[in-house]
């Protein structure tokens, strides 16, 4: 019997609807894939801030991980909030089983309302034992910032700069997403050991928004289990994400001023 193709999402539940798991799965169904997840952390959050956290027990997520692979054929893994160092080395040793299946991972640190998703002895973890099993890391400015250990980068050639940094610390693709920068396009950099990096544009929606990062690492994720190549996909999940949010007035990964007020 053939099996669907799947992508396995690691990655934290949001009870706002506005990030989380509940976007992954909405992003890849709309791609066409079916998803299975491992649960790493349940969160209570609205729009405005992370109210409550609660991480899935290590175990309990490979668990999920090695249950979810050998039900379905899964040809890509998504992986965004992890929270903590436990969890982190539980899904290294997964991903370290499956080195074929490649890999999409969101380095989440904190929601846009300012709340911290991961605890800070993880994030060295993260960058050590889980981005080189990673075939793409999607870091935003300011996680750039954190993870290379520097300010948050004032412009596109510093942006740049600091991503080539990272690819060649752990030895993986890094698109560095410019959402946070100013200016009417929306430009990411896909930087990749021993290439050149490439630029892709969109225009800038003037909205605040929730979820972006979630959705765009999980179509990253479905167009490579779909067999296109890196910068294909990188390609095709900025479009598919653009094309999203600027065909919708009213979603819940966007929210207005008057809204976030009250
Ligand atoms: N909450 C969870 C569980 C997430 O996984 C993420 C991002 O991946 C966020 C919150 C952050 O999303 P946002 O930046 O839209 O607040």
């Amino acid at each position: 019997m053939a099996m669907t193709r799947h992508v396995l999402i690691v990655a934290g539940s949001d009870s706002s609807g506005g990030a989380g798991v509940t976007r992954d799965v909405e992003t890849i169904a709309a791609l066409g894939l079916k998803s299975c997840v491992a649960v790493t952390a349940v969160t209570a959050q609205t729009h405005q801030s992370v109210e409550w956290i609660e991480y899935v027990p290590p175990g309990l997520v490979a668990a999920q991980m090695r249950a979810a692979l050998a039900a379905n054929s899964v040809s890509a893994i998504k992986i965004g909030m992890l929270g903590t160092t436990g969890v982190i080395a539980e899904a290294a040793a997964v991903l370290r089983d499956h080195p074929d299946i490649p890999v999409v991972l969101d380095p989440v640190l904190a929601a846009s309302s300012g709340g911290t998703l991961i605890m800070e002895d993880a994030i060295a973890a993260l960058r050590s034992h889980l981005m080189p099993l990673c075939r793409i890391v999607t870091p935003n400015l300011p996680e750039l910032a954190v993870l290379t250990g520097s300010a948050t980068p004032p412009d596109e050639a510093c942006a740049c700069r600091k991503g080539e940094e990272l690819s060649r610390t752990v030895r993986t693709a890094v698109l560095v997403k410019g959402g946070h920068a100013r200016g009417s396009e929306a430009v990411d950099l896909l930087v990749q050991p021993d290439r050149p990096a490439l630029r892709f544009e969109a225009p800038r929606l003037p909205r605040k928004m929730r979820g972006t990062g979630c959705m765009l690492s999980s179509a990253i994720a479905a167009s490579l289990a779909l067999g296109a190549s890196l910068e294909e996909s990188v390609r095709n999940a900025k479009k598919f994400v653009f094309n999203t949010l600027a065909n919708q007035s009213e979603i819940s990964a966007t929210w207005d001023d008057e809204q976030a007020a009250g």
